[in-house]
């Protein structure tokens, strides 16, 4: 039992070590999407997020872009609570047919100009969900959409690298 309890404090943790996140290559990103949007739009990017029928797992990589680590907000990019404060409408999951009338209603109250990005494999083409009988599918067959982001999920890296190449079009 002695034996087993030292083993215990000395042995290393069985998890993996976490991915090496190149902190310099993130902010350096982040800023540049926000100087581009000042230059845009004359302030910072809003970003309405919308969830239509996801497994959560992309709301998790975008919930990463306001943690201590990538820190969002530091940078002049707000997430709000209302489309009518949106730029950017963050769309993920499979649009399903309970969520169709609300994703319209957003699209709808989100004032122009406003983009629309399909956030996730489920929400350019369904992903593992197409086919299934709740759902409609991809984010386009609903709203029109400016830009996908492939992934299952997207890292949060690739969403910043994506609204930047939006706002750069
Ligand atoms: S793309 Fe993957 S992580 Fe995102 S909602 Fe679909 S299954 Fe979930």
């Amino acid at each position: 039992m002695r034996r087993h309890l030292f083993e215990g404090l000395i042995r290393k943790p069985l998890t993996e070590p976490a991915p090496r996140i190149d902190d310099v290559a993130t902010a350096e990103l982040a800023a540049s999407l926000d100087r581009t949007a000042r230059k845009r739009l004359g302030r910072s990017l809003s970003i309405r997020a919308v969830d239509a029928g996801s497994c959560n797992g992309c709301e998790l990589e975008i919930i990463a872009l306001n943690n201590a680590f990538y820190d969002l907000e530091r940078l002049g990019l707000r997430f709000v609570a209302s489309p009518r404060h949106a730029d950017v409408l963050l769309v993920t999951g499979p649009v399903t047919k309970n969520m169709r009338e609300a994703l319209q209603r957003t699209y709808h109250a989100t004032p122009d100009p406003k983009w629309v990005v399909a956030l996730g494999d489920c929400a350019a083409d369904g992903g593992l969900f197409a086919g299934s009988l709740a759902c409609i599918g991809a984010v386009d067959a609903v709203i029109p959409v400016d830009i996908h982001i492939r992934g299952c999920p997207p890292s949060p890296r690739q969403i910043l690298a994506a609204l930047l190449a939006l706002l750069e079009t």
